[in-house]
């Protein structure tokens, strides 16, 4: 296996690496953080990132990094993750539904024709306007991928 040297993507060390951007010590501690993460939301099954993150001490792009490879997930779809093709509201991993729908379709079969974009607004008015949730709460709830 070819080893090569890279700067790790949290704390800048350099370090060698068979493929990963983050050094093993970091890898280690960001463990330590989501157990971490893990326990608070089991005391506090619906928690806002915020307070995760205050009472945790950890860093709110670190658990937005957990979200992001769909480690944790949010209760409620209310801004604080986007998909990363059209910006739709998600409440884990990178993309919306229709967007990773529409990937594995293009992934799978090279053939198939491009559907028309639907536009993004449209997307965003089909959204029921849920009245009990604040733009200001971000709810997080665990979700852990087997
Ligand atoms: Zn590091
Ligand atoms: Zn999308």
């Amino acid at each position: 296996m070819a080893l090569s040297y890279k700067t790790c993507k949290y704390c800048g060390r350099i370090f060698q690496t068979s493929g990963a951007n983050i050094c093993p010590e970091c890898l280690r501690e960001m463990e330590d953080q989501f157990k971490l993460i893990k326990e608070y939301l089991y005391q506090h099954p619906r928690a806002s990132v915020e307070e995760v993150s205050k009472d945790t001490e950890v860093d709110e792009r670190l658990i937005l990094h957990f979200l992001r490879e769909g480690r944790l997930e949010m209760v409620a779809a209310d801004g604080f993750l986007l998909c990363e093709k059209c910006g739709a509201p998600i409440t884990s991993g990178r993309l919306c539904k229709k967007c990773s729908e529409e990937l594995s379709h293009a992934l799978g079969s090279a053939l198939s024709k491009p559907q028309p974009a639907a536009g993004g607004a449209a997307d965003a008015k089909k959204q029921k306007s849920a009245g009990g949730i604040k733009q200001d709460k971000l709810h997080v709830d665990i979700h852990i991928r087997k």
